[in-house]
Order: C-alpha cells, then structure tokens, then sequence
C-alpha cells in the first residue's frame, strides 16, 4: 500500500481525494472483510469449544460412573456387590430415595447412569447425594430435591424410564423377654413409660412383630422398626425393662438372602442366577440335596475366596449360619453404612 501523504484536510486536493478513496476501497476495505471474517471464525470456534467442553465434562462423568462401578465389581463378588433390593433401601434425614429404572429390561446400569446424568445437572437441579447401581439396570438415587428430579424425568427420561420413590425403612430391634400378661397393644405404652431415657416421646416406634419366643411361648419377643438415634441408643444400652422383666434388646436390621441363588440383597421372587445350596454350595435346591451327611459349604463365603484369591476364609458352614458366615458380615455392615451411616 502506497503511504499517505502527509496533509491537512484542507489542502488535501480533490486528486489528493480521489486517491485516498481508492486505496481505501482496494486495500482497507478487504481488510475489514477479512478482520471480520476472522471475527466470526473465532466466534465459532469458541462456540464449539465450550460445546465440546461440554461433552468433555459429560464423558468425565461416564468415565467416573463406570470406574466406579468396575471398583465395585472388582472388590466385592459379584452377587455381594451393591445391588440392594429395593426393599432395604432408606432415605436419609430430608434426603429422598429414587429409584429410575430402564423400560427396556436388557439395558445395563452404566447406560442409565450416563442417560440421568446427560439429563441433569447434579449440583443445581436435585444435588444428588449418592448413585448406586441394582440389578436390573436401575440405579438408585439419593437427591435433595425430588420434586425437581419428579419434573426433569416427566420432561426429558419419561420415555424410556421409569422414575418412582422408594418408602423409607428405619432400623430395626428385637425385644426378647417381655412377660405374657403384656399384649401387643400395651407393649408400646409399657415400653415408653418403663424407658424413657430409651424411647421418649420423639421416638419414632412401629411394632412389625410380637410373637413368643422360640425357646419359651409364655416369653414373648417384639420387633420394632425405629429411627436411626433411638435405635443407636438402644443398641448401645442392650436392655430395657418391660412389665417386672429385663429384656435383651438385638440389633435387627438384615439383609435378604435369596433362597434361590443364596446371594444377598434380593429375594428369589427377582432372582435370574442359576440356584445353589445353602447347605452344600453345588448347584441345585436345598430340597435336591441328597447326601445326609453332606460337608457344608457356604456358597457366598466360598464366592469370596474365589473373587478375592488370596482370602482364606472359612466356607464350612450352611449359607444361613451368619453367626459363622464372614459374608454375611460384610453385606450386612455394607447395608447399615449406606442406609443409616454406621460403620462398623
Ligand atoms: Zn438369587
Ligand atoms: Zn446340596
Ligand atoms: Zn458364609
């Protein structure tokens, strides 16, 4: 490009003019085109890196859902994995239990998981506390603010999901030895009144079961769904007085273990695994098992030594022996950690 002559406008002569016009109609105009051209090409690409920062974000997450979920294939056995039925699941404090489940049945866990988490933000929409798979392809939620996740899945899942609430279950106690002139309708009175250091006014008590006790029918024993303080004081303390009689008072909460397939935390009313005998481990039905003097095998036990190679745990007792059964253990201070947050 030819340089400007240096001028004032009013000398500049209308040559002078002229001149400038057409360098800037040849030169600066096609550079403006171009600037903007640019302009638009950055805007673009912004545009398509915050996109793709997007899908990045969403690919991380899928990423994290499936190495965990492989951590838990990898470190439990496969039917001792988290795949709690739905029965056993509880919501915790103002935290809500939902459960999304896939209309097609052959769909995996992971696929939902990635389908909820591509639908929603989890930290502004229901800031969902806990995920965790089941064994149909659902997963199960705990989120704060269901109403939300209530309206996102009419929206966005409706098609291809299934979104329900799951009850709430409390912990759960026995009370042995409560004397027979007390009947299941004074129980509860009897309990508060004698107790109240252990069950006062705000404790939430329902009685699931009042029936005499196994060794002694003129004992009798009740069991009591209760939340989670009022249980942990109760655990703590043992006992409790009722009528003229001391009690024992047991930890109740357990696990399903299905008598099809042994494996805890669904019933054989849901199972789809080939059956095995509690008694003996091999693969048919407690009513097949034919030798009398059979060695016993627990099926879960014996999982574990399998999954986990160098584990030695002892398998010499029947799958419904939990006084012996280390599998059991675990499931069980599995389901009290996720449920009520006890550790062990
Ligand atoms: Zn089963
Ligand atoms: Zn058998
Ligand atoms: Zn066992």
């Amino acid at each position: 490009m030819k340089p400007l002559p240096f001028t004032s406008e009013a000398n500049l002569s209308s040559n002078a003019l002229k001149e400038i016009d057409m360098i800037v109609s040849s030169h600066v105009k096609p550079l403006l085109n171009i600037i903007e051209a640019l302009q638009t090409s950055v805007n673009n690409l912004s545009k398509e890196n915050s996109e793709l920062r997007g899908e990045i974000t969403k690919l991380n997450k899928y990423v994290n859902l499936t190495k965990a979920e492989e951590f838990t294939k990898s470190t439990d056995p496969e039917e001792l994995d988290a795949k709690i039925s739905y029965s056993n699941i509880t919501k915790k404090n103002s935290q809500k239990t939902l459960i999304v489940k896939p209309k097609d049945d052959k769909q995996r866990s992971s696929k939902t998981k990635f389908d909820v988490m591509n639908n929603i933000n989890p930290l502004t929409d229901i800031n969902i506390g806990k995920v965790r798979t089941l064994r149909d392809g659902g997963i199960l939620l705990k989120c704060e603010n269901s109403s939300n996740f209530n309206q996102i899945a009419k929206d966005k899942l409706a098609e291809k999901y299934e979104v329900r609430e799951v009850k709430s279950a409390c912990p759960k106690i026995r009370i042995s030895g409560i004397p027979n002139y007390i009947d299941d309708k004074d129980f509860l009175p009897y309990l508060r009144k004698q107790n109240e250091f252990l069950f006062d006014q705000k404790s939430v008590c329902n009685l699931l079961k009042f029936c005499p006790t196994k060794k002694n029918n003129s004992i009798f024993q009740a069991l009591l769904e209760v939340d989670l303080s009022t249980y942990k004081r109760a655990i703590s303390v043992g006992h409790c007085l009722v009528g003229l009689n001391g009690c024992t008072i047991y930890d109740a909460v357990d696990v399903t273990r299905c008598f099809n397939c042994n494996a805890f935390g669904h019933s054989s009313k849901f199972c789809k695994n080939s059956p095995s005998c509690p008694k003996c481990g091999n693969n048919h039905n407690l009513n097949e098992c034919k030798e009398e003097t059979v060695d016993f095998k627990c099926v879960n036990c014996n999982n574990l030594n399998i999954k986990n190679k160098n584990q030695n745990i002892d398998v010499e007792h029947a799958a419904w022996d939990y006084s012996k059964c280390h599998a059991h253990d675990l499931v069980l201070s599995k389901v009290k950690k996720d449920l009520f947050g006890l550790s062990a």
